[in-house]
């Protein structure tokens, strides 16, 4: 590059914009477009992607034309760049059409170095007659991840961005911008695009200052409470699904004499922007809202980033989440995970207006991806591997194992070899004719003798009790690595059953290794201090497990046993299950019990747990 322009950039990025140095990814881009080359830009919210353009667009001769989907942060934009004395307008609906013609004009006779644009304008008669006479220094699509199917937001305007530069009479130089793009989005971005040999600037995603944690709380708001209580004075962002609980967070904060503002769609635009300021001031330490709180918003010393609820995709959890910490100091993003927002979302997607104006074809399309990515979201939530990696992997990275700074890496963790214990596992599943589920799988390997067994002859196999000591929770957890590993499938008509998966041969007769990550087993005496309530639990919480197990039996009219076994209760004495994770582990609970009843057990537990704390500390004082 010539030297001057060398110059003119450092000039520029100081005297324009304020700043001495470039930031990661930023110049490679530059130099990308003033040297008339595409460039693709993926690089995290807040990196500074705005300057990647406007930079190059006041170098170059003719005005440079930006196609971004965001109406408000278009205005904010144009506004500072007005400020540091740079000539731009945009062209949107919020427009009168006077106005609009005021704009074109000027654009015409070339009085701009930016011009906005939202996407949908460039298939008006009007614009397409002035672009074609224009003489474009560049085409620079911001948000450039709404052109994929495959991406959080598509939009069809984009499909229509690349035949637009293709008519003009000489292709601009032409860049892309996102903050969010999985490698399939990535490669659509380029092709949809047509970008030609773009310089690709990828800065990564990781954000190291950031902890990572997931919680399954029977009572969120007390949660968030507690949460909240830990860091007084900080200044934190609680996202929630609705504006129904934003509402009701909102009050229950102020309530508590908590300093909280709210944002959510419902408002009026002048009391959002009220709140908005008063969080931004740092009058208001706390912002409880929806997710439409948040777009361009530039406030650093977000110390943490609290999910009400889960959000609808990972795209989504990241980019909100990832407004803690902009200072690089030591931030916080936890997400209070409940079956529910799986639920709530499920419905978002069936129902999202925004997909109506898609053809059917596509709409279900779309939907279906959604859906992937609210599975992968869900998984986020059970995952028990690391947090940070999780994520990074979701879009396309290759992080280390442990990251050490989330709330996975941190709980202890050991890496087991589990390659014979999967032969045993895979084989008695293939041998018993892959008719039976995970229950009597488990009971076969640790020689159960109950009748069941023995009356489906499962006592003759040769694995029976081979693995007589290792625990059912253990058992369990490795049973369910290996069907997300592909090593087991399940399905069935009537009930789950497992069967050889896929990748089962390569265990069988591959000689393939296997080893997951197993949460280190406590030594039993730490568990429970007395050995006889180790044994069979503490009877006056089984007293009570049996009185609500009655009282539930009675309301809906079936047998007490059809709610939960004595054997159920007993194994919940021991266990002392804190969450539903938990209750899960406990033999003779599945999804549909956890469903019905879950709630009701934990809830009699915690209370057993207080009360008996309440009174262990009685007796300390
Ligand atoms: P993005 O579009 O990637 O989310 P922005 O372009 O809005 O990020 O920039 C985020 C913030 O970083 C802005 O306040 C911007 O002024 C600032 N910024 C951008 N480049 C630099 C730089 N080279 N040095 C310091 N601050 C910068
Ligand atoms: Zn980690």
């Amino acid at each position: 590059m010539a030297e001057s322009t060398t110059q003119d950039k450092y000039r520029l990025l100081k005297q324009v914009f304020g700043y001495e140095h470039f930031r990661e990814g930023q110049e490679p881009l530059i130099d990308a477009i003033l040297q008339n080359r595409d460039a693709l830009g993926i690089m995290p919210t807040g990196s500074g992607k705005s300057i990647c353009y406007q930079l190059p667009a006041l170098l170059k001769t003719g005005t440079a034309l930006v196609i971004s989907p965001l109406i408000s942060l278009m205005k904010d934009q144009v506004e500072a760049l007005r400020e540091e004395g740079v000539r731009a307008a945009y062209l949107n609906s919020s427009l009168t059409p006077v106005q609009h013609q005021s704009v074109l004009q000027k654009a015409r006779a070339g009085e701009y170095r930016i011009l906005y644009v939202a996407p949908e304008r460039l298939q008006a008669p009007g614009f397409q007659t002035f672009a074609a006479g224009a003489p474009f220094s560049m085409v620079c699509v911001d948000e450039a991840h709404c052109v994929s199917q495959w991406g959080q937001d598509f939009r069809p305007s984009y499909l229509a961005i690349r035949p637009f530069i293709e008519s003009l009479s000489c292709r601009p130089v032409t860049c892309a911008f996102t903050a969010t793009a999985t490698p399939q989005v990535r490669a659509d971005i380029i092709e949809l695009l047509g970008l030609q040999n773009p310089e690709v600037v990828f800065t990564g995603f990781d954000r190291k200052n950031l902890y990572f944690e997931v919680r399954q709380p029977k009572n969120k708001l007390e949660t968030l409470l507690q949460l909240l209580q830990e860091r007084p004075e900080q200044s934190g962002i609680i996202y929630c699904s609705t504006r129904k609980n934003v509402e009701a967070v909102w009050e229950a904060l102020c309530g508590r004499g908590y300093p909280a503002a709210r944002y959510h769609a419902g408002m009026s635009d002048r009391e959002r922007q009220e709140n908005q300021e008063l969080f931004l001031r740092d009058e208001r330490s706390i912002m409880v809202a929806t997710n439409a709180f948040g777009m361009g918003i530039d406030k650093s010393n977000v110390s943490y980033v609290i999910h009400y609820n889960m959000p609808k995709n990972i795209e989504n959890y990241y980019q909100e989440a990832g407004r803690a910490g902009r200072d690089g100091q030591p931030a916080r993003c936890i997400l209070l995970y409940s079956g529910q927002d799986v639920v709530t979302n499920q419905f978002l997607i069936e129902h999202a207006a925004e997909n109506e104006e898609l053809e059917e074809k596509t709409r279900l399309l779309v939907q279906e991806r959604e859906r992937e990515r609210l599975r992968a979201m869900t998984f986020y939530c059970h995952s028990r591997e690391c947090l940070r990696g999780y994520i990074l992997r979701y879009f396309g990275e290759k992080p280390p194992p442990y990251c050490g700074s989330c709330q996975n890496c941190l709980q202890h963790y050991e890496q087991a070899d589990i390659t014979i214990d999967a032969q045993k596992i895979l084989s008695l599943v293939k041998r018993s004719g892959e008719r039976f589920g995970t229950k009597l799988i488990v009971d076969t390997l640790r020689g159960s003798k109950s009748e069941r067994i023995r009356r489906l002859h499962l006592d003759e196999q040769t694995t029976y009790g081979l693995m007589h000591d290792t625990s059912e929770t253990r058992l369990r957890e490795i049973i369910q690595f290996l069907v997300m590993e592909e090593y087991l499938q399940v399905s069935g008509e009537e009930y789950p059953v497992l069967r050889l998966g896929p990748q089962a041969r390569q265990v069988l007769f591959g000689g393939r290794q296997l080893t997951m990550k197993l949460i280190k087993e406590q030594p039993p005496e730490k568990k429970a201090p007395e050995k006889s309530t180790q044994e069979s639990g503490d009877p006056a919480l089984f007293e009570r497990l049996r009185a609500l197990r009655k009282r539930l039996a009675d309301s809906q009219k079936v047998p007490a046993y059809i709610v939960f076994t004595d054997a159920a209760l007993r194994e919940m004495c021991v266990r002392v299950p804190k969450n539903s994770y938990e209750l899960l582990q406990v033999s003779g609970v599945g999804h549909a019990k956890l469903e019905r009843y879950g709630e009701a057990f934990l809830e009699e537990i915690n209370d057993y747990l207080q009360q008996s704390a309440g009174y262990s500390e009685t007796i300390k004082s």
